[in-house]
């Protein structure tokens, strides 16, 4: 069935789903490494490109098209490609365009692995990296260099939840020949869309909200134009961290309901930011919805929700974080979010470590902050666990 013009929640029901030959309503699992060829003729012109199918399922594979396609659908994308990790995506992006000599500009506020891949195996390749506090636009402008292959952006950005303007550094990047990457996986397709504002590739972790149900570790590279698309195809295939057959089966179940968990992660996100704000243990909230988050005008602009990650600060510091770590009892103490289940988490001494202390401060990680993925329970019920913690 053909979505295009559908709306989002019934893209996320109908999309990357096409006609199968027994009828079935949802696509059957292609757990094969290979695909028999007709003859020595229709091998040569599958190699050479002359005819469509399939080879080998590191070069493609039904079941990881059909969710590729899906996802390329709700982010407004030429295609996709789906990835082993979120890291292995954003590998895969820096192999294809950056090389020796080049220089890249990184949102300091970034998931951590992200950091030290620019600092350790990129650094050591001959690329260069600028950590650059991305929501202020003049210090992306500031950082920018002749040699500058790619503008790297997350926002709402991992775990101070800053936000970048993502048309104005598309600007940035295009006016200097430079790639924007967005990372999209705090928000998701559901509540941004990065291609619609001038991004040139966005990448997720769909580990998290896509998948949603904390069951898969995956990733995926979306593009907006076919050059972009044959590059990533063409690194992916060489480097060869792709997806599995039945994870891509699990996410493309997960994104059905897309749409309407991420309403619920949305809401209950709202109701515990505010609750929060004017508990007197907290000493500060950030949350994209609320009014005192320092970009919530940019927020407003690019997001259609503020999504389901909160980050505050506790008065106590670090030993209170601490304490209401041990204390929760229906928040799981777990890194990773965006599942139907809550997760509370401590980015300093875990998500964001092996950043180092320097690092950290730099990118606004304070020792006391805690991160809270919201899930989809009843608002009443995290709202008391996360009040009998912090008495
Ligand atoms: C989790 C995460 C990643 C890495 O994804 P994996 O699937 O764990 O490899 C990248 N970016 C963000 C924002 C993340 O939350």
């Amino acid at each position: 069935m053909s979505s295009e013009k559908a709306k989002f929640e019934t893209k996320c029901v109908h999309a990357g789903i096409e006609e199968d030959v027994y009828g079935a309503v949802v696509p059957p699992i292609y757990q094969t490494s290979t695909f028999k060829f007709k003859s020595a003729k229709h091998g040569a012109s599958l190699f050479a490109g002359e005819e469509k199918g399939h080879i080998y399922t590191r070069m493609s594979n039904p079941t990881i098209n059909a969710m590729e396609n899906a996802i390329a659908e709700l982010e407004g994308g030429y295609k996709a490609l789906g990835c082993g990790s979120g890291m292995a995506a954003i590998h895969t992006v820096f192999a294809a365009l950056t090389g020796c000599g080049d220089h890249v500009v990184c949102s300091t506020a970034v998931y951590g692995p992200t950091n030290t891949l620019l600092r350790d195996i990129f650094k050591r390749m001959g690329v260069e990296t600028t950590f650059a506090d991305t929501s202020n636009l003049s210090e992306i402008e500031a950082n920018i260099k002749k040699n500058t292959k790619i503008i790297y952006i997350e926002t709402p950005g991992n775990p101070t939840l800053a936000i970048t303007d993502i048309e104005k550094s598309a600007e940035i990047a295009h006016k200097s020949k430079a790639v924007l990457i967005v990372d999209n996986t705090f928000m998701s397709p559901a509540y941004q869309r990065p291609l619609e504002f001038g991004a040139d590739v966005v990448v997720h972790s769909m580990t998290k909200f896509l998948n949603g149900h904390a069951d898969v570790v995956a990733g995926l590279i979306v593009v907006k134009e076919e050059e972009m698309y044959k590059k990533m195809r063409k690194t992916l295939n060489q480097t060869g961290g792709v997806i599995d057959p039945f994870n891509s089966f699990l996410v493309h179940r997960g994104i059905k309901t897309l749409s309407i968990r991420m309403e619920r992660h949305a809401e209950n996100a709202m109701k515990i930011a505010k609750f929060l704000e004017q508990h007197p243990a907290v000493e500060s909230v950030s949350y994209p919805w609320l009014e005192s988050h320092p970009q919530y005008d940019m927020a407003k602009k690019q997001q259609t929700s503020g999504g389901g990650i909160i980050s505050f600060e506790l008065k106590g510091g670090f030993a209170a974080g601490e304490k209401m770590m041990n204390t929760v009892k229906l928040c799981a103490l777990a890194v990773s979010l965006g599942g139907v289940e809550t997760l509370i988490q401590h980015p300093a001494s875990m998500t964001h470590f092996t950043m180092g202390q320097e690092a950290r401060k730099a990118a606004g990680i304070t020792e006391g902050l805690v991160r809270l993925s919201v899930g989809i329970e009843n608002v009443d019920d995290l709202i008391a666990d996360i009040n009998q913690a912090m008495e």
